[in-house]
């Protein structure tokens, strides 16, 4: 039996779950298949964002930080507190209840938008254009065809495998299985220095555990401005994070000791002994048995579908978004694509910005940036300008016993336009909102000039770095 839709998606994580709720918000008749399962056996939609990504990150982020700033930092506020222990399996319990009340959220929000949301598995069969099919697997292993005239793969992506070191779910471990350790490890080995190994490594090392990064480059976030990377690092390393660059790991023994690492640096053949090993070498977009035989959508060499820059793929009234097509594999990026996809669909306008989609890290102390950085602006050889301002000299992040990091803003020096504003410091990953919204709407530096921050606030930063910009700041000596 063939029901038909006007859209079906495949995959409910934050790039297809938003597709669908906005292509029911315009009216248009939507079916949402996600076949995500977690470890104890349950079903649930969002992704790996809610259930293994963003969210339960953030959770252990924070109970970690809190833990670290009761040790580090309540006695200079006066206040005492001996013993401060902790409990793993609360943190992790907390972490399970957050991801359940936002998974259970977007079930919610799909069923209030007239979305159909389907347990089990879809398959592209083939695509005409007009009558598009897809096979949906139930859970109970039950097969139906759904008729659709348009059909979104959303399917997302799933972490990378160091062929000399397969995962074992036990010693060494993905992202996911990273989030969900019971006790914390004595000597944790992190490889890769990307945003999750370093996010992942920084929970643990809080908690207690001997973190040490391996990174295959000699670089450190190649992809920062190297102010920013170089700041991170310097406070990477004070938190007792051993980041060892250039160190490309190429397998491993496991025996009753640990597992024994072996890397290789600009010395020659290392080994590094450590408990357990998370593996945080990238991820890869997924498309196991997404693709039936002729469907006309094309993949490229690293796996990923091809599409245009609205998410088209090569087969008609087909759309590709999120994790599983090019850009950066974020959460708002794929939320993005999934909107304007669904109001395209829906006969309206659409288009994504690819040049300001902002970039967090969540670190301490966080890392945010927006636009283009001084590398890049210096290699499209446009004259600029730099202002910066420290946090040190924010009353505000005084106050809070965050005054670290700092603000950069680059500007062009022929029409003032801000180029890229990058920020390590408290909060930056709020902060950097205002820089998005307003390069969002091509603001120069004067802009920001002219914009009253409140007082005392850490947003105070991104207004002075924007005067500091044309060596008129107040709050710091203009250099
Ligand atoms: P996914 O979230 O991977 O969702 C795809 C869904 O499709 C899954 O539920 C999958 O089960 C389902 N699916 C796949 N194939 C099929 C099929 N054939 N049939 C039915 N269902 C199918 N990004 C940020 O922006 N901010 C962060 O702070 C952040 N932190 C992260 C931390 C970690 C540890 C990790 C691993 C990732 C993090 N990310 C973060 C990245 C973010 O999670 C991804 O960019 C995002 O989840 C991609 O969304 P997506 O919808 O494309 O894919
Ligand atoms: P990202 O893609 O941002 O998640 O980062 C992954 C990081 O892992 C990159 O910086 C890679 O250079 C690094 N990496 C990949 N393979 C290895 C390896 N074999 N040993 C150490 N680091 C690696």
């Amino acid at each position: 039996m063939s029901e038909l839709f006007d859209v079906v998606v495949i995959g409910a994580g934050p790039a297809g779950y938003p597709a669908a709720i906005r292509a029911g918000q315009n009216k248009l008749k939507v079916a949402c298949i996600d076949e995500w399962k977690n470890h104890d056996g349950t079903y649930a939609f969002g992704g790996t964002c809610l259930n293994a990504g963003c969210i339960p990150s953030k959770a252990l982020l924070e109970s970690s930080e809190l833990y670290h700033r009761a040790q580090h930092e309540f006695a200079l506020h006066g206040i005492k507190i001996s013993g401060a222990t902790f409990d793993v399996a609360t943190m992790q319990a907390r972490k399970s209840k957050i991801v359940k009340t936002s998974t259970q959220g977007i079930a919610g929000l799909l069923k209030g938008a007239g979305v159909t949301a389907l347990v089990g598995h879809g398959k592209l069969l083939k695509s005409d254009g007009t009558n598009n099919q897809v096979e949906f697997t139930d859970k109970d292993g039950k097969v139906q065809i759904l008729s659709a005239r348009h059909v979104v793969l959303a399917s997302g992506s799933i972490p990378t495998e160091l062929r000399s070191l397969p995962f074992d779910g036990a010693q060494i471990v993905d992202s996911w299985g990273a989030l969900e350790f019971d006790a914390v490890p004595a000597r944790l080995g992190v490889i890769g220095a990307g945003v999750i190994g370093l996010e992942l490594g920084s929970v643990w090392n809080r908690l207690g555990a001997k973190v040490t990064v391996l990174e295959a480059l000699d670089s450190f976030l190649p992809m920062a401005d190297q102010a920013v990377s170089a700041e991170a690092l310097k406070h990477l390393k004070k938190q007792g994070l051993d980041v060892k660059l250039g160190a490309k790991v190429s397998g491993a023994d496991k025996g009753k000791e640990g597992v024994t690492l072996k890397y290789t640096d600009a010395k020659g053949e290392q080994t590094l002994v450590v408990d357990k090993v998370v593996v945080a070498i990238g991820r890869r977009p997924f498309t196991g048995n997404l693709l039936g035989e002729g469907t006309g959508v094309e993949v490229d060499e690293r796996g990923f579908v091809k599409v245009d820059h609205e998410c088209r793929t090569a087969a008609a009234n087909v759309w590709a978004i999120g994790d599983l097509v090019r850009g950066p594999m974020l959460a708002h990026k794929g939320k993005e694509e999934g909107v304007v996809v669904a109001d395209l669909i829906a006969g309206k306008h659409g288009e994504v910005n690819y040049d300001i989609i902002p970039s967090v890290i969540y670190t301490a102390p966080e890392i945010a940036w927006v636009g283009q950085t001084e590398q890049q602006v210096k290699a499209s050889g446009r004259p600029y300008k730099i202002g910066s301002f420290p946090f040190m000299a924010s009353g505000r992040a005084r106050a809070m016993e965050a005054a670290v990091g700092f603000c950069k803003m680059i500007s062009a020096t022929d029409d003032d336009q801000v180029l890229g504003v990058h920020i390590i410091g408290p909060m930056a990953g709020e902060l950097i909102a205002e820089a998005v919204l307003a390069m969002e709407y091509s603001a120069s530096t004067e802009d920001f000039q002219r914009t009253i921050h409140a007082h005392p606030t850490l947003s105070e930063a991104v207004h002075e770095a924007a005067l500091a910009a044309d060596k008129i700041a107040i709050d710091f000596p203009n250099r």
